[in-house]
C-alpha cells in the first residue's frame, strides 16, 4: 500500500479551507434553523472541483483517492460546516465508476465532474425492514424494455436537490434465492422523470440539518438500461460503495472531533471562573485530553481504511472500524466540549448545540453502532452469526 502523502493534502486542506471561510457560523445556523440546503455552499464546492476528487480525469474529474476525498469533507466540518449535504456523490459515484456501464459512465460522470447534475441520493432503507436490508419490499419488475418499481424507502436524503438517485430494489423475490443477498438489484433513476410520475417524495423534519425523505412508488417505470451492472448482484455492489461512505463519514466525525476539541481547548483557556482559567483545573482540562487522543487513534484507523481503499484491497474491516472509533470520538468531544462551556454551550450563537446534533447522527446512519460491532464479530473474529 502506498504510504499517505500528508504534504501533499495540506495543499487540499488549505484550499479547502479558504473556500469554507466566508461560509461561517452564521451561514450553518440559517440553514440549521430553516431545515433549509446550503444551496450557494455546495454551488461553490462543486465549482471548485472539490466534489468530482474521485471522478477520474477521462471522465473530467480529478482522478484522486479516497484519502484525498476524506480530507476535503473532513475540512468543511472542522471549519464548522457540515458535509451530510454533499458526501452522497462522493460514495455514489464510486459505485457507479465500479458497476456502471461504458455508456452510463461515459453519459453522467463529466456531467457530475462540471456540476451539471447532481448523484447525491442513495435509496435503500425501508420502513418495515430496516438494517435487515436483504428483506427489503420494493420490487422491480421486468415487463419487456422496462422494469416497475412497486414500494416504499424511507429516510432518503438529498432528493430534492439531486438529479439522480441509486435505488435498490428486489429484482427476485427472496423465497426464489439461494442466497439472502442475491436477488437485489440497482438502478440509477433520473429523479426529473420519475418524481410525480410513480415516485413520490414526502420529507420529514428531523433533528439535524438533514433534507431527509419517505419515498413512495407506485408502478415507476425505469427503462432497462438504468439497471447498473448484472441484475441480482444490487447488494453486493452497494456494500462495496459502502466502505467508501464509513471512510468519508469517519473523516466528517474527525474533522468534527478536532473542530469539538480546537473551541473547548480554546474557551477552557480563556473562560475565568475562580480567579483562574477553568482549564487550569483538572477536571476540565482531562475530559478534553482525551477526546483529542480517541479523536487522533481514529484518525490512523481512516488512514488505514483509505490506503486499502486506494489500492483495491478488501478495505471492510478498517473502513467499519475507522467509522465507529470516529463517531463515537466525535460524540465523545461534542459532549466534553458543551460541557466545557457550561451553560454557553446551549446557546445556538456558539454553534456548539448544532453540531452536538449533526455529530450524533453518526453513531445511527449510515450504519449503526451495533451493527458494526456485529460485523466485527461475526466476520473479523469468527463468532456465531446473530442474524
Ligand atoms: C438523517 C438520516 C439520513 C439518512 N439518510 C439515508 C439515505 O440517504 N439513504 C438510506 O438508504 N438510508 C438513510 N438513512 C437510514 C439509516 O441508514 C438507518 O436509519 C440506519 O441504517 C438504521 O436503520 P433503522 O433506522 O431502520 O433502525 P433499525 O434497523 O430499526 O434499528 C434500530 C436500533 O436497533 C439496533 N438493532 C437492530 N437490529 C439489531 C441487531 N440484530 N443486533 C443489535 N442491534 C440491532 C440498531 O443498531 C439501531 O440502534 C438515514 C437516516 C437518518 C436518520
Amino acid at each position: 500500500m502506498a504510504p499517505i502523502d500528508h504534504d501533499a493534502l495540506e495543499a487540499i486542506r488549505d484550499g479547502v479551507r479558504s473556500l469554507c471561510k466566508p461560509y461561517g457560523g452564521d451561514y450553518w445556523r440559517a440553514i440549521d434553523a430553516s431545515q433549509g440546503f446550503p444551496e450557494q455552499f455546495v454551488d461553490e464546492l462543486t465549482r471548485a472541483g472539490w466534489l468530482a476528487a474521485m471522478i477520474p480525469e477521462a471522465y473530467g474529474g480529478s482522478g484522486l483517492g479516497l484519502a484525498e476525498a476524506s480530507v476535503i469533507l473532513e475540512e468543511v466540518n472542522r471549519c464548522g460546516g457540515n458535509a451530510g449535504f454533499v458526501h452522497g456523490q462522493m460514495y455514489n459515484m464510486a459505485t457507479l465508476l465500479k458497476h456502471g456501464s461504458e455508456a452510463q459512465k461515459a453519459a453522467i460522470l463529466p456531467r457530475l465532474a462540471s456540476g451539471e447534475l447532481r448523484l447525491q441520493s442513495m435509496g435503500v432503507t425501508e420502513p418495515s425492514t430496516g438494517t435487515d436490508t436483504t428483506k427489503i419490499k420494493t420490487t422491480a419488475v421486468k415487463r419487456g424494455d422496462r422494469y416497475v418499481v412497486n414500494g416504499q424507502k424511507v429516510w432518503i436524503s438529498r432528493v430534492q436537490h439531486s438529479d439522480l438517485m441509486i435505488l435498490l430494489a428486489r429484482t427476485t423475490p427472496l423465497a426464489e434465492v439461494q442466497r439472502k443477498a442475491d436477488g437485489m438489484s440497482i438502478f440509477l433513476v433520473d429523479l426529473h422523470q420519475a418524481i410525480g410520475q410513480g415516485m413520490r417524495v414526502q420529507p420529514i423534519d428531523n433533528m439535524v440539518g438533514h433534507e431527509t425523505n419517505e419515498l413512495f412508488f407506485d408502478d415507476l417505470e425505469l427503462p432497462v438500461d438504468t439497471l447498473i451492472g448484472e441484475e441480482g448482484k444490487g447488494f453486493r455492489y452497494i456494500l462495496d460503495g459502502l466502505n467508501a461512505e464509513r471512510t468519508l463519514i469517519a473523516a466528517e466525525c474527525i474533522g468534527d472531533g478536532r473542530w469539538f476539541i480546537d473551541k473547548a481547548s480554546r474557551y477552557a483557556g480563556e473562560r475565568v471562573v475562580f480567579d483562574r482559567p477553568i482549564g487550569q483545573n483538572q477536571g476540565v482540562q482531562f475530559p478534553i485530553a482525551e477526546a483529542h487522543i480517541e479523536v487522533e487513534a481514529a484518525d490512523l484507523m481512516r488512514w488505514q481504511a483509505c490506503q486499502a481503499f486506494d489500492a483495491g484491497l478488501p478495505a471492510g474491516a478498517s473502513a467499519n472500524m475507522a467509522k465507529y472509533l470516529a463517531a463515537k470520538a466525535s460524540w465523545e468531544a461534542a459532549n466534553v466540549c458543551l460541557q466545557t462551556h457550561g451553560g454557553f454551550g446551549f446557546a445556538t450563537e456558539y454553534d456548539i448545540e448544532r453540531k452536538f446534533r449533526e455529530t450524533r447522527l453518526y453513531q445511527v446512519a449510515p450504519i449503526s453502532t451495533n451493527l458494526i460491532l456485529s460485523y466485527v464479530a461475526e466476520h473479523l473474529l469468527g463468532l456465531p452469526r446473530s442474524f
